[in-house]
């Protein structure tokens, strides 16, 4: 399915500049919803997922579809302050702004391998970051995914050597 026909494109959202690349449009659509997460699962099964990690926010949304359907575990990445228990964080630069994520310090440990995902890949520095946090806690990285990857900021350069999936390039 063309998927990339039920991405929304709003110009200078949330800041001047920033082409933001909406994807309620295509979550909405049933077919659209229920494809993208075919597509995804293309790629990820017989990799031996134990957790699937999703992005705050928009990484929630097929991260959690994705780990049921994998038989896997599914652990959020978050927002400074939301998570309850102890937390490690990392620090990023995005594509406007700064910020910080954290992840739950006993919501991944050795031997566990897992797939990262996220809504899209800008600049690369939220999945980067990511990646350092599951890397700390000694967990294995297999698999990065996204449903939109913006190619022209080169984020993919920032992930190193782990496989990266993208399902719409721009
Ligand atoms: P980055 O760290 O630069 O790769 O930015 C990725 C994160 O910021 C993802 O969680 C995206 O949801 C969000 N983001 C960055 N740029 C855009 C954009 N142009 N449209 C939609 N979301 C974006």
């Amino acid at each position: 399915m063309d998927l990339e026909k039920f991405i929304r494109n709003v110009p200078d959202f949330p800041i001047e500049g920033i082409q933001f690349k909406d994807i309620t449009t295509m979550l909405k659509e049933p077919e659209a919803l229920a494809a993208g997460l075919d597509e995804l699962l293309q790629h990820s099964v017989n990799k031996g997922v134990t957790k699937v990690i999703g992005i705050e926010s928009r990484g929630f949304i097929y991260g959690g579809a994705l780990a049921v359907k994998l038989g896997a575990g599914f652990v959020p990445i978050r927002k400074p302050g939301k998570l309850p228990a102890e937390t490690i964080k990392e620090s990023y630069t995005l594509e406007y702004g700064t910020n910080t994520i954290e992840i739950h310090k006993d919501a991944i440990a050795p031997g566990d391998k897992v797939l990262l995902h996220d809504d899209l890949l800008a600049t690369g520095g939220t999945m980067e970051a990511a990646i350092k946090l599951v890397e700390k806690l000694g967990a294995e990285v297999v698999q990065v995914s996204f449903l939109i990857e913006l190619s022209f900021l080169k984020g993919r350069e920032k992930l190193g050597e782990h496989e990266i999936v993208s399902l719409i390039t721009y």
